[in-house]
């Protein structure tokens, strides 16, 4: 061999090694790390894959969360939502899957609570301020005004085409109330692609939990007290797997001449939903129903909920449980 082919043969074997330990490299990077929180969403998610927790399923649901915020975050000017919001009025916006089903779920939900859950109350909530520097009581006259433009029915969503129209100039969406749990069922899929046996979705209170605990233990999730949420929990929720998800008095507000303003909107009256209620916990397979309906229900109170839980029921096709605290 001369000494031209020997060193062909010699980078040949290098390359060959390569190969073979290239793999066994990769794996070794996936290693297990410990649970991620990740600031998104307008909150801190959190997310605990136990004995499954491998660096590439956390990166992976990362960054699904990030791409969910950037379609649905109202404060990003480049947003999904933000482009439909600035063509209110002027053209149809072709819109991606994600952002068709939640309207989709958000219409139906608007639709069967006679607009108590409403997205397109963007105008109001920008009014209000609750949860920026900018938080105050505004005027009646604002109040009305903005509440004019909230009017949900104006949303035109062309199902066939996945264009949505709003067709009010003043109008603009908001999927406060029902983005986070969207997000805990996408998370929920990749769990379930990657065959994590078991997981804890903590998405700021929205909970979801996959998969069994143990064989023999439930999940418990605990239900703040609305009078002490830092410190105490008031009743505890146990349950093989599934989502809990609790809308409250206490989450986001202000005080004002003595006087508390939280941050979930009655669309009829344009001011924070006095129902009776501090705090409605939904428990449901799917976590995107679980929000919309413990926002649904919050502005509606306990009566009106009660009547209506047989019907999004059906409209959903899941079984509902529903912990009211009454003020
Ligand atoms: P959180 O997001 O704090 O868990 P919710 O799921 O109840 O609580 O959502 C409240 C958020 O949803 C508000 O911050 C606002 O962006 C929006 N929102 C407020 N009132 C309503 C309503 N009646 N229907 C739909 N969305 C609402
Ligand atoms: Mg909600």
């Amino acid at each position: 061999m001369n000494k031209k082919n020997a060193g062909l043969e010699f980078a040949k074997s290098c390359r060959k090694i390569i190969f073979i330990f290239l793999p066994f490299f990769l794996i070794s990077c996936d290693k297990k790390i410990s649970p991620q929180f990740q600031t998104s969403l307008g909150t801190v998610c959190f997310v605990n894959l136990y004995e499954d927790g491998k660096k590439s399923i956390y990166d992976e649901i990362a960054a699904r969360i990030s791409e969910i915020d950037g379609e649905f975050n109202v404060n990003k000017d480049d947003s999904e939502i933000s482009n439909v919001n600035k063509n209110a009025k002027i053209s149809p916006v072709k819109v991606s899957d994600d952002f068709a089903f939640v309207l989709k779920t958000a219409l139906k939900a608007a639709e069967i609570s006679d607009g108590d859950f409403n997205p397109a109350l963007g105008k109001l909530i920008k009014l209000w301020g609750i949860n920026t520097e900018n938080a105050h009581v505004p005027k009646l006259q604002e109040i009305d005004e903005a509440k004019s433009h909230c009017g949900w029915k104006k949303i035109i969503f062309d199902e066939k085409n996945q264009t949505v129209f709003l067709d009010d100039e003043e109008m603009s969406l908001d999927f406060g109330a029902i983005a986070k749990g969207f997000s805990a069922d996408e998370i929920a899929k990749i769990c379930k692609e990657k065959n994590v046996r078991r997981a804890i979705i903590d998405l700021g209170g929205n909970v979801l939990a996959f998969g069994k605990k143990s064989k023999n233990e439930k999940w418990n999730v605990g239900i703040k007290n609305p009078d002490a949420p830092e410190s105490e929990v008031s009743e505890v929720v146990s349950i093989e797997e599934g989502s809990v998800v609790t809308s409250g008095n206490y989450e986001r507000y202000f005080i004002q001449d003595g006087k508390r303003y939280h941050h979930i909107l009655d669309g009829k009256t344009g001011f924070p939903a006095e129902s009776g209620l501090k705090s409605v916990t939904v428990i449901c397979g799917k976590s995107i129903f679980a929000d919309a309906l413990s926002t649904a229900f919050f502005v509606a109170g306990k009566e009106k909920s009660l009547a209506l839980k047989p019907l999004f029921e059906e409209k959903f096709g899941e079984k509902i449980e529903v912990v009211f605290i009454e003020s």
